[in-house]
């Protein structure tokens, strides 16, 4: 099973000179790169067909059950070339675990974890020209599954279809690192108790637009879910984790409570942290609570995490009936300081002291 080779199917290249072009300045999410991998699954053959595709559209029957039942996820990752060439990715695995703690709750089925490594490593080296080098740049990786059984009756799909597709992207924010403003999104939620929070699914998302919205309309940035009995409780932005930290240097983030996704920035944040010394405290954290924390001056910084833009500072959090400003417009120190050491073992300026990196064995890394 986990056996299972890539066939190769080569796309037709564009020039390096057509392509440096679109490196340039990739933004995020826009441009794609030549090839996808594609591995199909049945009830009855398992994982089969196990593809390196030129990139494109994908068939698709009108009656597939992911068109109308949402049965899809999802992983964001990123490979990064260091200054040597060479291209990395960071902790793999860990996607492959999450992929599949979602597919349990999705009932998609789950995938080899050495099957999914495969198949990012298959894409990546054959598609190697594509992993920029300029400055905060990368390769995002998303992966993804949907049921694609051609059947209306509502039940677990009994045939689905892992793919990956590869986009260069610049920095997530364009404009550099500046502290963007949260709206306290109090009557639209986007998780409930035994919902799907901690899944990383494409409904989730949709659930979080309308909010999204509304944060844009009353000039923020990005939405703060809490959970939704309490509206008190903080839960997380719609694909972002959150941190708060104190004037003592202590770290705060919402434990994962079931609504919540088990981000591995957020992860990787906590530990690089606690190497340093710092305390991090993974509980219920209230809203009440961060607004008595800056008025009084203990709690002194705020971010969110994720893998698409590492680090982002906070520097408002408003809703209906207040707004509190901190941080007087310029990210946190620690903040920053987080955000730096967690790029520079991606990029290979710093040490992997936990062994996060896996490099791509790749004949033709060189750019
Ligand atoms: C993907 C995601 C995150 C961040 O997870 P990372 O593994 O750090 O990229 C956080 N919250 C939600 C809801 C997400 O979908």
């Amino acid at each position: 099973m986990t056996e299972l080779a890539f066939t190769h199917t080569e796309a037709e290249r564009m020039s390096a000179a057509a392509r440096d072009a679109l490196l340039a300045d990739p933004g995020f999410g826009n441009v794609f790169t030549e090839h996808m991998v594609s591995v199909i699954w049945t009830k009855d053959a398992g994982w089969h067909n196990a593809e390196v595709i030129p990139y494109g559209p994908i068939p698709m029957d009108p009656a597939s059950s992911v068109l109308h039942y949402g049965q899809e996820i999802f992983e964001g990752m990123k490979a990064y070339r260091r200054a040597d060439g060479s291209i990395v990715t960071f902790r793999p695995e860990a996607n492959a675990r999450r992929l599949n703690e979602s597919a349990v709750r999705l009932a998609l089925p789950e995938i080899p974890e050495e099957l999914f490594v495969a198949a990012v490593q298959a894409l990546v080296s054959v598609d190697a020209d594509w992993v920029p080098s300029g400055a905060d740049q990368s390769l995002y990786l998303r992966p993804f599954m949907i049921a694609d059984e051609s059947f209306l009756g509502v039940r677990a799909a009994e045939r689905a279809r892992f793919m990956i597709i590869a986009s260069p992207a610049g920095p997530y924010f364009s404009g550099g690192v500046k502290p963007v403003s949260i709206w306290l999104s109090q009557d639209l939620s986007r998780a409930g108790r035994g919902g799907t929070g901690a899944a990383k699914c494409g409904g989730n998302y949709a659930a979080s637009l309308l909010p999204q919205q509304v944060a844009a309309e009353n000039g923020c940035q990005q939405v703060l879910f809490t959970d939704s009995a309490t509206v008190d409780t903080i839960d997380e932005l719609g694909g972002m984790n959150l941190f708060l930290v104190r004037a003592d240097g202590t770290l705060l983030t919402p434990r994962l409570n079931g609504n919540i996704l088990d981000g591995i920035t957020r992860r990787s944040l906590i530990q690089l942290a606690e190497d340093r010394g710092h305390t991090v405290e993974q509980r219920d954290i209230t809203v009440s609570e961060w607004r008595e924390g800056v008025a009084n001056g203990s709690i002194t910084e705020a971010f969110a995490c994720g893998t698409a833009a590492v680090i982002t500072p906070i520097g408002q959090l408003k809703s209906p009936g207040f707004a509190i400003d901190f941080g007087a417009g310029a990210p946190g120190a620690l903040t920053m300081s987080l955000r730096e050491e967690l790029t520079g073992i991606q990029f290979g300026t710093r040490e992997d002291r936990h062994n996060w990196l896996t490099e791509i064995p790749t004949a033709a890394v060189a750019r």
